[in-house]
């Protein structure tokens, strides 16, 4: 086993000597930190791009050889490769999608393509190292096709895939062209991560709505394995920002900093050159602030570092324009010959000088429009140490959900942000100091490298749980078993559920009538004197006597309040007078929730809701057990979770209680149960721990095994009878 993190960029930097010999330094920091200092005892491969294209195929192979002392696996890309792929789909499309500037989206059908094919090509690298039993973790939205890609390939690997940039909403995510092969491609993963549960929420929402799969809570249900999607908030290697004071060459160069800036406090904002950073309009808070707070002229500069990135593409080089006149505009205006407002640099700054850059900030100002996580905010708090200092972050980067201490600040209000500088430059020492301490708790604890290993200990108990759920699919010799005990058997009792379990579910439950094959399946099986056949269903009596009445075969309706024994209707449960007060309950939330109907049986009312929209499902189910709990206690009924229905029932009986009456009666050498759904469990439960007990669908379950569909349990019984 071992663990195979690809990437679209191979954490490295390569460089070329003088004689053409290249060597390779793996990248700190972020991710790498994290797999580091993973306590396991598996090796770690990367594979991803080195961020060069070579053509030269010696040099290639001398490349190939360095990166492979650091197990680094590369993948090349070409040119039209990095245009269309890169700054292409990726780039053009996704990460303006992703951070809702979709105005900023530029389409093109060969960028999807090229996508395409370069997942592709990631997978096929992958594989050439992937065996069985290995865990691959897959980053970010570079590679979203590529977990389904993996899977298509039925090795026996735990696919674990992280996105590292914001998930957009439904209403945003619905206008990509693409969005269900996306979907579909991180679906191939066992586990998704997002930094935060909006994110989640988005995604999960995106599912249900483009997909029209079932989904619960944290778990969507494929045909044969369950995805589980979580929240995993990325931090940093504290430590390392926290010690950094400590290296003699560090604080030299803070000290250095403090006295270039002049005795003013300082402002600190770090970010790379992107729109949706907010980088513009918060140079507009801080002229604002400047113009309507003189007094603070002279005192305050703002230091402003931006990391060049991409300004070579029409978009970015625009807003490094705009940037440079801003600044030079308020520089302009307010400057004096000792005090310069904005200390503005366009370059990148190794860790050290941040770092020092970070110590010495009295606030630092970190206002994203849109922003994964931010790292940024925390690296701050880390280098800050016991010095007072204060935080200003957007609500719109990942990392206010965990950092909510902050001063928080809507990044598109001017106003919001000039107060916050006020705010927090006049926020007493002592309050600083209480702040920081809490804050700096938070980002202490929740480091890069827990990130790594809750990410990686989550993937594992997923692909656990879903072994386990696999572990019960029928497989060749289970049926042979079964098949082989069928045989040798005098007297069988075969309990069927009718829906979800012998037919699919309809959007109208009256149009789930029994296709002729299987009442010719029921006949056949009946004809047979050593079984005994029951249809045990949650349906009322009358329309399984409509159906199945004609057949020799026991019926039990309302999960066994009524049941049909040698031609005769018997009840084991009073039939329910309803109170009022709950019809009207269920009848107020059904008028109120277009496409969700109501069915009134004797024992039971049941709120169907399969077509209803899924946010507006959630509300009022809450709402309709908020409502219904007192007055079915003190009735002394039940509420029951189904499948799309929630029932309000007799507690007198159940599918467990009429399992228990059919065994009481007679001795079975081979039992055999079907069912799908949660009053299906009941039955499960009751039966002897030899019965075949068999799910239908991807829940977890009591039963011994499990089958995806009602079509492989008409071929699973016919053969048998065969
Ligand atoms: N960074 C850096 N040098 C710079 C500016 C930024 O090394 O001059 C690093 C910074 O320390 C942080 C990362 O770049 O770790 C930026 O991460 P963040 O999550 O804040 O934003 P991203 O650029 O990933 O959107």
């Amino acid at each position: 086993m071992k663990l195979v993190i690809i990437s679209n960029r191979l954490p490295l930097k390569i460089s070329k000597d003088g004689n053409g010999r290249h060597s390779i330094v793996p990248s700190e920091g972020g991710l790498t930190t994290g797999l580091d200092s993973l306590k396991t005892s598996v090796g770690k491969y990367w594979v991803g791009w080195p961020g060069m294209y070579v053509e030269n195929p010696k040099e290639k192979e001398a490349i190939n050889q360095e990166l492979l002392k650091h197990n680094f696996y590369p993948v090349y890309l070409s040119p039209r490769q990095i245009e269309n792929f890169y700054e292409g789909y990726c780039n053009s499309v996704l990460w303006p999608l992703c951070h809702y500037f979709f105005s900023y989206i530029q389409y093109d059908n060969k960028y999807w393509e090229a996508y395409k094919e370069i997942n592709a090509l990631f997978c096929a690298e992958a594989l050439k190292i992937i065996e069985p039993d290995d865990i691959v973790w897959i980053q970010d939205y570079q590679l979203m096709l590529l977990p389904q890609m993996l899977r298509e390939n039925n090795l026996d690997i735990s696919i674990g895939y992280f996105h590292h940039i914001p998930f957009p909403s439904y209403e945003l995510f619905r206008t990509l062209s693409e969005r269900a092969d996306i979907l579909n491609g991180l679906l191939g993963a066992d586990l998704i991560g997002f930094h935060t549960h909006d994110y989640m929420r988005h995604f999960i929402s995106a599912v249900y709505r483009v997909l029209k799969l079932d989904c619960h809570l944290d778990e969507i249900y494929l045909e044969d394995r369950v995805v589980n999607v979580d929240a995993f908030p990325m931090g940093i290697n504290y430590d390392m920002f926290y010690n950094a004071l400590d290296n003699p060459r560090i604080s030299k160069k803070a000290q250095k900093f403090r006295s270039d800036f002049g005795d003013g406090k300082l402002i600190l904002s770090v970010d790379r050159l992107d729109y949706s950073k907010g980088i513009l309009i918060r140079l507009t808070s801080f002229m604002n602030f400047l113009e309507n707070n003189p007094r603070y002229r002279k005192n305050v500069s703002l230091v402003m570092i931006v990391a060049p990135s991409r300004d070579h593409v029409g978009k970015y080089a625009g807003l490094k324009d705009e940037i440079d006149k801003t600044v030079g505009a308020i520089n302009a205006k307010y400057r004096t010959m000792n005090w310069t407002p904005i200390y503005y640099f366009y370059r990148s700054y190794p860790f050290e000088d941040l770092a020092a850059f970070y110590h010495v900030s009295d606030i630092a100002l970190v206002t994203p429009l849109r922003d994964g996580m931010n790292l940024v905010a925390k690296e701050y708090l880390a280098a800050k140490r016991d010095q007072p200092g204060v935080l200003i972050l957007s609500e719109m980067a990942g990392a206010a959900n965990e950092l909510s201490d902050a001063i928080i600040v809507n990044p598109n209000n001017a106003r919001d942000m000039e107060n916050a500088i006020k705010q927090a430059l006049e926020m007493p020492v002592e309050e600083q100091i209480q702040t920081m301490s809490a804050l700096q708790e938070i980002v202490s604890v929740q480091t890069v490298s827990q990130w790594a290993k809750d990410f990686l200990d989550e993937l594992k108990s997923v692909k656990e749980k879903n072994r386990h759920l696999q572990r019960k699919n029928i497989i060749e010799p289970d049926f042979d078993d079964i098949k082989k005990a069928y045989n040798f058997s005098r007297n069988r009792l075969l309990i069927l559920d009718y829906d979800g379990t012998l037919v699919n579910f309809q959007d109208n439950p009256l149009k789930a009538t029994p296709p002729a094959g299987l009442l010719d399946l029921l006949e056949k099986l009946s004809c047979d004197s050593k079984n005994r056949i029951e249809i045990c269903s949650g349906r009322n009596k009358n329309i399984l006597e409509k159906w199945f009445g004609h057949l020799p075969i026991g019926l039990s309706a309302e999960h066994g309040v009524y049941f049909k024994e040698d031609g005769i209707w018997h009840q084991q449960a009073p039939k329910i007078e309803w109170d009022d007060e709950i019809l009207h309950i269920i009848m107020r939330i059904t008028k109120r929730t277009p496409k969700s109907r109501i069915e009134i049986k004797d024992t039971a009312i049941v709120w169907h809701y399969r077509n209803v929209d899924p946010w507006l499902v959630n509300m009022r189910i809450t709402q309709l057990i908020d409502a219904l709990i007192t007055p079915c206690s003190r009735s002394n009924l039940q509420i029951v979770k189904g499948n799309k229905i929630i029932e309000v029932k007799t507690s007198e009986v159940n599918k467990g209680i009429e399992t228990e009456r059919l065994l009481s009666e007679k001795k079975y050498d081979f039992i055999l149960a079907m069912g799908d759904d949660t009053t299906d469990e009941d039955m499960f439960r009751a039966l002897p721990a030899n019965a075949y007990t068999i799910k239908i669908g991807e829940h977890y379950t009591a039963a011994r095994y499990r089958l995806s569909e009602p079509v492989y349990v008409i071929e699973f019984l016919k053969k048998l009878l065969s």
